[in-house]
């Protein structure tokens, strides 16, 4: 029985032509054909067909059966009985099933994420950081291709390029199709019979990096600072993946965040609250004059406008509420006892009795008001 397929044709090269001819016609096919890079389903055949045609003419014991008229390629005893596709017949009856092919070597790296600790300070005016990860880089010995140098990868003969191996089963609903990822190729189609010695044939090494970026004002605890194609490199050199820089903000000893506001609270002596006072609070910002007025009570705000969180996305900044917490003198000496008992009896206030407070102040007032959006 003649051969079906034309190997030599299918290489491009004679029928006389040596071993060296076929392996550098194979190479720069397989090159151009390489399902890597070409994805498209009639490019697969093709470069299965020549990843088949290498096989027998690479082979001295296969090309001399299929130069005697006999292709080793053929299922049955011999090659000789018939030479179908198990896959071409189950199209036949159900239809092309999905193009699945082999899976490509070359991959997008992962992401990867890392976490850091801003001040406050940096929250309100941003900062120039620097990230020193742990992550793969292309393998500079062979760029990326995991292959020794002077080698290639080849296609895999257990799958033909496919990546994949099917196989007809008997079953109670008649002969059923089953495929699985090829073994010897891990579903690639192709194999990498001597690995690069740097990269072990993943194409990537792992090395450490320092990275730049901003920090831009105004970002929060659980922000991400996306840096694109900072993250893994892929194997077989595929692009990289993206670094996200995850922020996590220190409490600050005397200003407390909400959203874009700031609080702090600050002591107020009672003799300063009950004449008024100027005095001088020091903010991210620089100094600041809190204007007390005379009369102020415990619990009043102060609050300065742009003087919070700038917004991240949006302008303008949050506020900064200074909270006034009137201090009332301990330690009295007979002097100062003196002074204040006669200030009492000058207010008529030496025997106070309940005076009730109006609803809305007080600790629950402030609550209604917060629900009344006060
Ligand atoms: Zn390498
Ligand atoms: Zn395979």
């Amino acid at each position: 029985m003649p051969p079906r397929n034309d190997y030599y044709a299918v290489l491009g090269v004679a029928p006389e032509a040596d071993a060296q001819e076929i392996k550098r016609a194979y190479r720069k096919m397989a090159r151009e054909l390489h399902p890597d890079l070409n994805p498209d389903p009639v490019t697969q055949e093709r470069f299965k067909d020549v990843t088949v045609a290498y096989e027998v003419l690479s082979d001295p014991e296969k090309r001399r059966m299929y130069d005697n008229g006999v292709d080793p390629m053929a299922s049955g005893p011999g090659g000789s009985a018939g030479n179908f596709d198990f896959s071409d017949l189950m199209d036949a009856f159900f239809g092309p099933s999905a193009p699945r092919g082999p899976r490509p070597r070359q991959q997008r790296g992962q992401d990867a994420l890392i976490r850091i600790q801003v001040e406050l300070d940096e929250v309100m005016f941003g900062s120039e950081r620097e990230v020193t990860i742990d992550t793969a880089v292309a393998c500079s010995a062979c760029e990326g291709a995991g292959t020794a140098p002077d080698t290639e990868v080849i296609g895999c003969t257990m799958c033909k390029g496919r990546g994949e191996i099917q196989s007809v089963q008997r079953s109670f609903l008649g002969q059923v199709m089953t495929t699985r990822v090829c073994p010897q190729c891990r579903g690639f189609g192709s194999v990498v019979p001597h690995p690069c010695p740097e990269c072990s044939g993943d194409g990537r090494v792992r090395t450490r990096r320092t990275v730049g970026f901003r920090v831009p004002p105004g970002v929060e605890t659980g922000t991400r600072i996306q840096l694109a194609g900072e993250g893994e490199v892929g194997t077989g050199a595929g692009p990289a993946g993206d670094l996200y820089v995850e922020i996590v903000e220190k409490p600050h000893a005397v200003f407390h965040r909400q959203g874009d506001d700031l609080h702090c609270t600050i002591a107020l002596p009672m003799t300063a609250a009950a004449l008024g006072a100027e005095i001088p609070l020091d903010t991210l910002d620089g100094q600041e004059l809190i204007q007390v007025p005379p009369g102020t009570q415990p619990g009043e705000e102060h609050v300065l406008r742009d003087r919070g969180v700038p917004r991240l996305r949006g302008s303008g900044r949050g506020k900064l509420t200074v909270h006034l917490q009137v201090q009332t003198p301990t330690g009295l000496d007979s002097a100062q006892r003196e002074l204040l008992t006669s200030l009492a009896g000058l207010r008529g206030e030496e025997k106070p009795s309940a005076t009730p407070m109006p609803q809305t102040t007080g600790f629950f007032g402030r609550i209604k008001d917060a629900f009344a959006g006060k």
